[in-house]
C-alpha cells in the first residue's frame, strides 16, 4: 500500500500548553500514524498514512487546540513513509541555536478548579494542582525545551498515580510537566517566628488574615504581602513596615461579583481581569478602603489567579486582599525563601511558603483603561515571555532599555521577545535580575555572543549601558532614548517605513545635546530616522533628575525666567523657603542643567497647585494633578503657543498663577492645564503633519500613560483628520523602551554606529 508522508513544524506558543497531547489527539481522531515532538524552537510532527486522512489530518491542525496555544506558523513538507503501526509522543529533543517559545504563566483552569473543591477527588485541596491547560510556565523554567527535568519541579519525581495520568493521552495531564499530587509533590507550610506549624497551613493563614495580621505568600513570580484590605489598622501596620507612604496597594478580590462592587469594571475591564495573565487592572474606584489607594480615584484589582488564592478565600479570608509585591519600598519582590524571610522577617506576621523554587521573578502584570483601549503599565507575569512585534534582523540582537522600569528585548528568528518588568536598576536585587534576564533570553535561544548586537540607551551613566560593555557581544550600537519611545509604537504596529510626526513625552532621558529631554517632536520612519523638529521651550533644572522628588524645585526653573511673578511664599501658594534658593540658582547658567521634559512641567503645575511637599514615588506629583483635572468642570484650555520649533510653556504657566490667584478652583485649573497640554502638542503636530505631508502622529513616553491627556490629544487630532498612535503592548513608559531600541538598530543594518 503505498503511504503519505508529512513533516510539519508548528511554531508559536506550542510548548508547554497541552499542544503535543493535542496533536496525539488529532491524529487519532483522523486515524493517522506517526510522532510528535518537542523540538526546541517548533513542535515537530512525521504524519502518514492514507493521502485522504492526512490531508484531512493537516486540515484540522488549528482547529480546537488548547486556549494557551498560539500557533505563528505551520510548515508542511513531504516526507519519506516509514510504515509506523501507531502515533507516539517523542521524548524533546535539543537543538542548538533555535527560538523556542515557552509559555507565560497561566491562571488555574475551570476544570482543575472543580477538582481542587471536590472533596471526593485526590488532589482536593492541593494548592499545586496543574493541567496541561493551566498552571505555571516561565516561572518555573530552568531552560528549554521545556520537560519536566528542565523546570524547578526536578526535585519531585512523579508517584505511580501522577506518573499514569502524565503517560495517558487521554488525560487532561498528559505531558503536564508541573504535574504533582499530595502524595508526591511540594506543599505549603506555615512559618510563624522562624518556626513552621503544624496543621492546615491554608485554614492557618486565612484565619490570621481575618484577625488583621500580614502574611507574606510565596506566589508564582515571587511573594505576596497580603492583609484584610477592609481592616485600616492592618493596612496602616503595612504601609509602615513596608515603608510605602502612598503609593496605592492592589487589591485582590474572590470573585468577579466582588470585583464589581468595589471597582467600575467596563466589559473591557472584565475581559481583562478574568484573561488567563490575570493582571491588576486599574479602574475607578466604587468603594474606598481606607489608607489602600490614598487620594486616588482608580483601584488597582485583580481576581484569584492560582489555587493557593482560590483556597485561601473557600477557607474564609477576607473577601478583598490588599495584595502587593513582597518587598519593601521600591526594592524588587522577593523570590528566594530564605531572602523573603530576611527581607520580610519585619514586615510579615506569617509566612505561608511552597516548596516549589520559583526560577525567575515576575511582577503581577498593571492594565490600565484608557479612553482609546487598555494600556499595558507593567507587562509581566501572564505575558512574558510572549513576542511583542516581528523585526527582521541580519543576526540576533539584544536591547538593553533603560535603568527605569528596566526591561530588555531580544530579537532572534524574526520575533522580538521582550522580558518581564525588571524594575529600577539601582537596586542591587533588580541589577541581579537584569543579568539574570539576559543570561535568560540568550540561552532560552541559543545565542551566542559573538554573534550578537547589543543596543543600550544613550546615557551615559546608566548602568545597563555599561553592562553592555561587559557582554563582550560582537558590537553595540547606543539609541536615544525618545527615538526607542516612538519606535516602540511602530514596531508594535510593524510599520518601520511609516513617516510620521512623533510626540515623546516622558520625565527624562538623554538627549542629543547631553540636556534632559522630555517634550519632543520628531519626524521621520524607523527605516530612515527620526529628526528631531521641535521641543519644550528649555528650562533651567537645579540639581538634575534630582530635581523630580520635589515639584517646588521644578517649578524654581521654570518659573525664573518669567516676569510678574507673585510672592510664592504666601498664599495661595506657601512654597517652602527651598523655592527661593532654588530661583537664585536657576539664574546662575553654570549651576543648571537645561531639560524641556512635560514630567517637570506636570511637577511645576502641580506645585502651583499646592503640591509643595516632596514626592514618595516616581511620577506622583503628575498623577495628583491628573486626578485634580478628573473632578474639574472648566471648558477652558490654556495657551501653549508654537514657534519656530519650540512649545513655550510661559503664557500656560502664567494662566494657571492668575487662577490660582483669582481663586479658580485648582480642580478647573488643572483640567485647562492637561486641555491646554494636549492642544499645544497636537496642533504642533498637525501643523508638521501638514508641511510633510504625513497622516499619522505617533505618541509614546510615561506621560501619555495619563489618560485624561491622551484622550484630549486623540480627540484633537482626529478632528484635525490625523491617527494618533499609541503603545498597545509594551508599555508608553520606559517598560517599552528596549523594544524601540531593538527596532531601531535593526533598521542601521550593516553599517552600524558605535558607542
Ligand atoms: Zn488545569
Ligand atoms: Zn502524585
Ligand atoms: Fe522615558
Amino acid at each position: 500500500m503505498s503511504l503519505t508522508a508529512r513533516l510539519v513544524r508548528v511554531r508559536g506558543v506550542v510548548q508547554g500548553v497541552g499542544f503535543r497531547p493535542y496533536i496525539f489527539r488529532l491524529a487519532h481522531a483522523h486515524a493517522v500514524n506517526g510522532w510528535v515532538l518537542n523540538a526546541g524552537d517548533a513542535v515537530e510532527i512525521h504524519v502518514e498514512g492514507d493521502a485522504e486522512q492526512v490531508a484531512s489530518f493537516l486540515a484540522g491542525v488549528g482547529d480546537d487546540a488548547p486556549v494557551a496555544a498560539s500557533i505563528a506558523a505551520v510548515d508542511v513538507s513531504d516526507a519519506t513513509a516509514v510504515h509506523l503501526d501507531d502515533f507516539t509522543i517523542h521524548a524533546s529533543r535539543a537543538r542548538e541555536g533555535q527560538t523556542a517559545h515557552v509559555s507565560p504563566d497561566l491562571a488555574i483552569c475551570d476544570e482543575c478548579l472543580a477538582e481542587v473543591r471536590d472533596p471526593s477527588n485526590r488532589r482536593f485541596g492541593y494548592p499545586y494542582i496543574n493541567c496541561t491547560g493551566c498552571g505555571p510556565r516561565y516561572s518555573i523554567v530552568l531552560s528549554v525545551p521545556y520537560d519536566r527535568s528542565a523546570t524547578t519541579m526536578r526535585d519531585w519525581p512523579m508517584c505511580a498515580r501522577c506518573q499514569a495520568e502524565y503517560d495517558d493521552p487521554a488525560s487532561r495531564r498528559f505531558h503536564a510537566q508541573p504535574n504533582a499530587c499530595p502524595d508526591c509533590g511540594p506543599a505549603y507550610r506555615v512559618w510563624r517566628e522562624g518556626v513552621a506549624s503544624a496543621g492546615d497551613p491554608i485554614a492557618a493563614v486565612a484565619a490570621a488574615l481575618r484577625r488583621g495580621e500580614i502574611v507574606a505568600i510565596k506566589g508564582i513570580g515571587g511573594y505576596h504581602l497580603a492583609c484584610d484590605a477592609a481592616n485600616a489598622i492592618a493596612v496602616a501596620a503595612l504601609r509602615n513596615r513596608k515603608f510605602r507612604k502612598e503609593k496605592p496597594f492592589a487589591v485582590m478580590a474572590c470573585d468577579l461579583h466582588r470585583a464589581g462592587q468595589i471597582a467600575e469594571l467596563s466589559a473591557e475591564a472584565i475581559r481583562e481581569l478574568a484573561s488567563v495573565a490575570r493582571p491588576i487592572v486599574l479602574a475607578p474606584a466604587r468603594m474606598t478602603f481606607e489608607g489602600v489607594a490614598p487620594a486616588n480615584r482608580e483601584l488597582g484589582v485583580m481576581l484569584p489567579s492560582t489555587p493557593l488564592h482560590h483556597l485561601l478565600f473557600d477557607a474564609g479570608a477576607p473577601d478583598v486582599l490588599v495584595m502587593t509585591s513582597g518587598n519593601r519600598s521600591s526594592e524588587p519582590i522577593a523570590i528566594d525563601d530564605g531572602e523573603a524571610r530576611r527581607r520580610l522577617v519585619d514586615i510579615a506576621d506569617l509566612f505561608l511558603i511552597g516548596d516549589r523554587p520559583i526560577a525567575r521573578r515576575m511582577d503581577d502584570s498593571v492594565l490600565g483603561l484608557r479612553p482609546a483601549a487598555v494600556t499595558m503599565l507593567r507587562r509581566s507575569r501572564g505575558y512574558a515571555p510572549g513576542v511583542v512585534a516581528r523585526l527582521h534582523t541580519h543576526g540576533p540582537l539584544l536591547a538593553l532599555g533603560g535603568d527605569l522600569k528596566n526591561t530588555v528585548t531580544l530579537v532572534a528568528g524574526g520575533e522580538a521577545f521582550t522580558s518581564q518588568h525588571i524594575g529600577d536598576l539601582e537596586h542591587v536585587e533588580a541589577f541581579g535580575s537584569f543579568c539574570h534576564a539576559v543570561e535568560d533570553l540568550l540561552a532560552m535561544h541559543g545565542v551566542r555572543l559573538d554573534q550578537l548586537t547589543v543596543v543600550t540607551d544613550a546615557h551615559p551613566q546608566y548602568r545597563s549601558s555599561a553592562h553592555a560593555a561587559t557582554l563582550g557581544s560582537a558590537r553595540v550600537i547606543a539609541v536615544q532614548h525618545h527615538r526607542a519611545h516612538l519606535a516602540s509604537v511602530l514596531a508594535e504596529r510593524e510599520a518601520l517605513d511609516r513617516d510620521v510626526i512623533g510626540v515623546a513625552c516622558d520625565g527624562t532621558g538623554y538627549g542629543d545635546d547631553g540636556a534632559i529631554w522630555g517634550g519632543e517632536l520628531f519626524a521621520g520612519s524607523v527605516t530612515r530616522g527620526l529628526e528631531r523638529v521641535g521641543h519644550l521651550r528649555s528650562a533651567p533644572l537645579v540639581g538634575g533628575d534630582a530635581a523630580a522628588q520635589l515639584p517646588v524645585q521644578c517649578a524654581a526653573g521654570f518659573l525664573a525666567g518669567m516676569d510678574d511673578l507673585p510672592d510664592f511664599e504666601a498664599a495661595p501658594f506657601w512654597f517652602p523657603p527651598r523655592f527661593r534658593q532654588a530661583v537664585t540658582l536657576s539664574r546662575q547658567p553654570t549651576r543648571v542643567f537645561r531639560t524641556t521634559s512635560v514630567g517637570r512641567l506636570f511637577d511645576a503645575a502641580a506645585a502651583l497647585l499646592g503640591y509643595v511637599t516632596p514626592i514618595t514615588f516616581e511620577g506622583e506629583a503628575a498623577i495628583w494633578l491628573e486626578q485634580l483635572a478628573t473632578l474639574g468642570v472648566s471648558g477652558v484650555a490654556y495657551p501653549l503657543p508654537y514657534t519656530d520649533g519650540e512649545l513655550d510653556y510661559r503664557p500656560l504657566l502664567a494662566a494657571v498663577m492668575r487662577d490660582r490667584v483669582a481663586g479658580v478652583p485648582s480642580a478647573d485649573i488643572a483640567r485647562a492645564f492637561h486641555a491646554g497640554l494636549a492642544r499645544g502638542l497636537a496642533d504642533a503636530a498637525t501643523m508638521l503633519a501638514r508641511r510633510r505631508g504625513v497622516g499619522v502622529v505617533v505618541v509614546s513616553g510615561g506621560v501619555f500613560q495619563n489618560a485624561l491627556l491622551l484622550g484630549a490629544m486623540e480627540q484633537r487630532l482626529a478632528t484635525a483628520g490625523l491617527e494618533c498612535w499609541n503603545n498597545r503592548v509594551v508599555p508608553a513608559n520606559d517598560g517599552g523602551l528596549s523594544l524601540g531600541q531593538a527596532a531601531l538598530a535593526a533598521c542601521q543594518g550593516g553599517e552600524a554606529a558605535n558607542a
